[in-house]
């Protein structure tokens, strides 16, 4: 009988799979200076590469790609690092997230034989534990090893959020995972959620932008990001209908969302322009 797995168990896993399912988006920002175009939405922001055709780089797309197994999606060496903040984000998620592995490894992980009937923690590549950093004797923090760290945080989440969910089936290799430890993974987890989503700008908020809008040139231009869904990202104009902006209307006010969201950000510019000229 496999029991169902705890809410928080599930809760833990769901927000670990949505850590690994932005990872890659994370990874790419750091090397994506800010545009001053906060209020854009992250997906949107891609428009604006296209725009100014210019600095993409090929391996973002491979980025993408290696999100299976335990290929590693790790952090690039990047010599100047474009968006600080992305980048604190990864580092203060990889910390959080491998700190909890090394914890819930140490509690739940059996040893196991291996297939010369010898006790083992196993060190093929393919094995399914948790391999903690090792140190050398010559010096107390020279790592000798980074265990499965060297697999990165896609790996790592994905193993956590296994034990969080705490699948009978698994038992001969792990012991139970008990609920005050599923209870702090699941800490971990919601707050490495947060911080990924807050550091792409996906986290739901509403702001008002500081220049009038640039069609009619009075109204106010309040955007609500989404909150991660871009399709739910919309902008209008506080001047109503009048407003001779090229959109459609949304409750009496000019409202931009999708495409024209660009759109809106390539006039806002050409005004700025235009005014500091
Ligand atoms: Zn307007």
């Amino acid at each position: 009988m496999t029991a169902p797995p705890t809410r928080p168990g599930q809760q833990a896993a769901d927000d670990l799979a949505a850590v690994r399912e932005q990872w890659g988006d994370l990874l790419a920002a750091i090397a994506e200076p800010p545009r001053g175009a906060d209020w854009m939405p992250y997906e949107r922001k891609g428009f604006l590469d296209q725009l100014a055709a210019d600095d993409r780089h090929e391996d973002d797309q491979a980025l993408d790609e290696a999100t299976v197994g335990r290929l590693p999606l790790i952090l690039r060496e990047h010599p100047a690092p474009a968006n600080l903040p992305a980048l604190d984000a990864v580092r203060e998620v990889e910390g959080e997230v491998f700190d909890m592995c090394d914890v819930v490894a140490e509690r739940v992980q059996r040893l196991a034989r291996d297939q010369h009937g010898r006790w083992t923690l196993g060190s093929d590549p393919s094995d399914p534990w948790w391999h903690m950093p090792t140190h050398r004797d010559a010096g107390p923090m020279t790592i000798a090893s980074a265990g499965s760290r060297v697999f990165g945080l896609h790996w790592a989440a994905r193993w956590l959020g296994a034990r969080a969910l705490d699948d009978a089936a698994d038992h001969d290799l792990f012991a139970p995972t008990p609920a005050t430890l599923v209870d702090q993974i699941a800490d971990v987890a919601r707050t490495a959620r947060r911080r990924v989503e807050g550091a792409l700008g996906r986290t739901a908020r509403t702001i008002t932008l500081d220049e009038p809008c640039p069609f009619c040139r009075t109204g106010h231009i309040t955007v609500h990001n989404g909150g991660g869904d871009p399709r739910a990202a919309v902008a209008t104009c506080s001047t109503g209908p009048a407003c001779p902006a090229p959109v459609e209307t949304e409750r009496g006010r000019r409202a931009w969302r999708g495409p024209a969201l660009v759109d809106l950000f390539t006039a806002l510019e050409s005004r700025r322009t235009a005014t500091a000229a």
